[in-house]
């Protein structure tokens, strides 16, 4: 049997204190602010001797030594066999050899064969670019000059392999040095020399075959999880908000607290927001498969240099993740993960925590979180917000400019909703906090007060549940579009994303690149109309009682969006057909013959209907080839066509309308596709 993580024995210990003792819960009910409850569970003094100690999985010679010989063997079967390189041997090889890297000790030869034996893999699977990158890697390390000059030949391999017979002839002469000054027997230099020679033989005859061809082939110059085009925001940068567009505006209402609002006339498709977070975390799932960093799918990780639970694509991203936030968390992100009663949201908060606190001047001499932030003087009066309200509010006061999404103040003057949460729900939450704590001052012992830190975190468990995002990719098993599939991959706190209220008929999308969130028109938006995103529940997938229940409990508002005012109804129930049109100029119904019209019966002014009622037909005959090409990922090209029918629909179709749903949902997956997709998700986990 597991033993029981030390967060999960933690709250047994404080339910147990809210069981036997009896004024306890009603005491702690009666508390109004965070700080007082924080201060009641550092009182008690059944925590006092409560410590955490280092909780992760560190490295293992004879761990990696085991992996590393099994990789080895089917490394030598795939060799011998002529199957599919991409075959289901080849990439168990992979697996092999990666956990093997995982938790192999830093500097040890385990680490170096390791990534010699992943070379060998990634070149059969043509990544040589990344066979090129874990060749750097091994040859870093004092090598027997048999493995390191086998490791030159097998670079001289991929650059074969990508055509650049220059560098192959280059690293092959600095093989052939290596092995003249080296003190290998001579036989043994005569049969490598031979087998050099030969492979200098091969390479320049390809070489001249190839100038003879003139015609060079494309080489995968980018590792195969690739770049990403990231978008920039539509309609210029907009001056007080960095991450949003100048046709964005941030309003302030009592009753509606901060909201977003378009400036201008925004067009479907247009780019509205691209957040990076101010911190974001990794699901323990997803850990294993994207760099912990920039949230890139990685073939070929490479390990932290400490523990063996995260990877990253490159070293950059390991010395920059480390310096940020990970070196707060190596040591400790075991119990961080382990925990069953812990929120998912824990490891987030404890980001958000860690990244203030590092981002604190070291000058100010301590890393008090709340004092650094201008967000402060608000701090007490916010804290307890209205109870219930009929608007979404992610902040109760204006904001100062400009609103920097890697400013602290952004993320602390979210609100917590404490008011609206039970007593146990706090309780939960203010224990949570304490343990966080405890593993912060564990691996930071320069932090200054304990009361702060658990207060800053109790704040943020509870707003990162009503403001937090959701960092997801799309999956398309076996590359086919029809069955993809939404994942979440972990979650971040994006400041300027919570700005946007919710409706239940949203007329923003939001999907994720890397870390980024991306938010985009979903409908043409006019001049003045507030920017409404969706907070989980849409009124096609979900009736009116679900979703009303649902953002109750979860965000404390009662929604009165169009679809819930108007009670449209789900997708199931939705009319095929157009229910009716409407006046671009006064929106009243104008029946269902546009043909020949030319004149709004209501509102008078002129529009030449007959024409819209014609490019809707084109339009329509096209949408069935956008939407082959959907299935073909020829993504701009769907989303060209999809766009334009969206926004020739939106201007006059009656909503709620099944066609203008259907062909909105085609739009927000092509552009879901053009971020975090993952083709297949095989969880080839060896017992570790
Ligand atoms: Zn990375
Ligand atoms: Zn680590
Ligand atoms: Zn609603
Ligand atoms: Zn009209």
């Amino acid at each position: 049997m597991q033993k029981m993580s030390i967060f999960d024995s933690l709250l047994d210990k404080v339910w147990q204190i809210a069981r036997n003792e009896e004024d306890f819960l009603t005491a702690f009910a009666r508390l109004t602010c965070d700080r007082e409850r924080v201060a009641m569970i550092l009182a008690l003094p059944q925590l006092q001797d409560f410590c955490v100690t280092d909780g992760f999985s560190g490295k293992c010679e004879t761990l990696a030594e085991e992996l590393r010989l099994r990789g080895d063997k089917l490394n030598l079967e795939t060799a011998a066999s002529t199957i599919d390189p991409a075959h289901a041997t080849a990439k168990q090889a992979l697996e092999l050899y990666t956990s093997a890297i995982r938790v192999a000790p830093q500097g040890s030869m385990s680490l170096a064969r390791s990534y010699k034996g992943r070379v060998q893999v990634l070149l059969r699977t043509g990544d040589t670019d990344l066979a090129l990158r874990d060749v750097k890697r091994a040859l870093g390390f004092q090598l027997p000059p048999e493995d390191a000059i086998k490791l030159l030949s097998l670079a001289a391999s991929c650059h074969q392999h990508k055509r650049a017979w220059d560098q192959a002839e280059k690293v092959l002469q600095e093989a052939l040095d290596k092995l003249r000054n080296s003190e290998l027997e001579n036989n043994v230099k005569a049969s490598m020399t031979g087998e050099i020679i030969s492979q200098l033989k091969t390479i320049n005859h390809e070489k001249q075959q190839d100038n003879l061809k003139k015609k060079l082939k494309k080489t995968d110059s980018e590792p195969r999880s690739g770049s990403w085009g990231i978008p920039e925001v539509t309609y210029g940068k907009n001056a007080d908000i960095p991450a949003a567009s100048a046709a964005l505006r941030l309003c302030f209402s009592p009753q509606k607290g901060r909201y977003m609002e378009a400036t201008r006339n925004i067009k479907i498709g247009s780019v509205l927001i691209v957040e990076e977070p101010y911190a974001w975390a990794l699901s323990r799932e997803a850990m294993a498969q994207r760099c912990l960093h920039c949230c890139r799918l990685v073939p070929a990780p490479i390990p932290c240099t400490q523990c063996s639970t995260v990877s990253y694509c490159s070293e950059d991203c390991r010395d920059t993740g480390w310096q940020d936030y990970h070196r707060f968390e190596c040591h400790v992100l075991h119990h961080l993960l382990s925990a069953k009663e812990l929120s998912k949201m824990a490891l987030l908060v404890y980001r958000i925590a860690v990244t203030a606190f590092a981002r604190a001047d070291p000058t100010s001499g301590d890393g008090n979180l709340s004092q650094k932030s201008s967000a402060h003087e608000r701090d007490s009066t916010s804290t307890e917000s209205d109870p219930r309200c009929d608007y979404p509010s992610s902040v109760n006061s204006p904001a100062s400019f400009p609103f920097l999404s890697s400013d602290y103040a952004s993320v602390h003057g979210q609100v917590t909703n404490s008011g609206s949460r039970t007593p146990a729900d706090k309780l939960k939450r203010a224990t949570s906090a304490f343990f966080l704590m405890k593993c912060l001052r564990h691996v930071a012992q320069d932090m200054t007060d304990d009361v702060e830190m658990t207060t800053s975190l109790l704040r943020h468990l509870q707003s990162c549940s009503c403001n937090a995002y959701q960092i997801t990719e799309h999956v398309v098993p076996d590359g086919d579009v029809r069955n993809a599939t939404q994942n979440e991959l972990g979650g971040g706190a994006y400041p300027t994303v919570s700005l946007c209220n919710h409706s239940c008929n949203p007329n923003v999308a939001r999907h994720s690149i890397g870390r980024l969130c991306i938010v985009r028109a979903i409908r043409n938006i006019r001049k003045g109309d507030e920017i409404l995103d969706n907070y989980g529940p849409h009124f096609l997938s979900h009736d009116l009682e679900e979703r009303q229940k649902y953002l109750e409990t979860q965000y404390f508002f009662r929604c009165i969006c169009e679809a819930c005012s108007e009670k449209w109804p789900t997708a199931d129930r939705l009319h095929e057909k157009v229910t009716g049109y409407k006046c671009i100029h006064c929106s009243m119904n104008i029946g269902l013959n546009l043909l020949n019209l030319k004149t709004c019966p209501h509102c008078k002014k002129k529009c030449d209907y007959g024409k819209i009622a014609k490019r809707l037909r084109v339009l329509a005959r096209e949408y069935d080839r956008a939407l082959e090409d959907l299935l073909h990922r020829r993504l701009h090209e769907c989303l060209k066509t999809c766009v334009e029918y969206c926004d020739v629909m939106d201007s006059v179709v009656v909503h709620p309308n099944k066609g203008f749903v259907k062909c909105q949902q085609a739009v927000s997956l092509c552009w879901s596709l053009l971020g975090n997709t993952n083709a297949t998700r095989t969880n080839l986990t060896f017992s570790l």
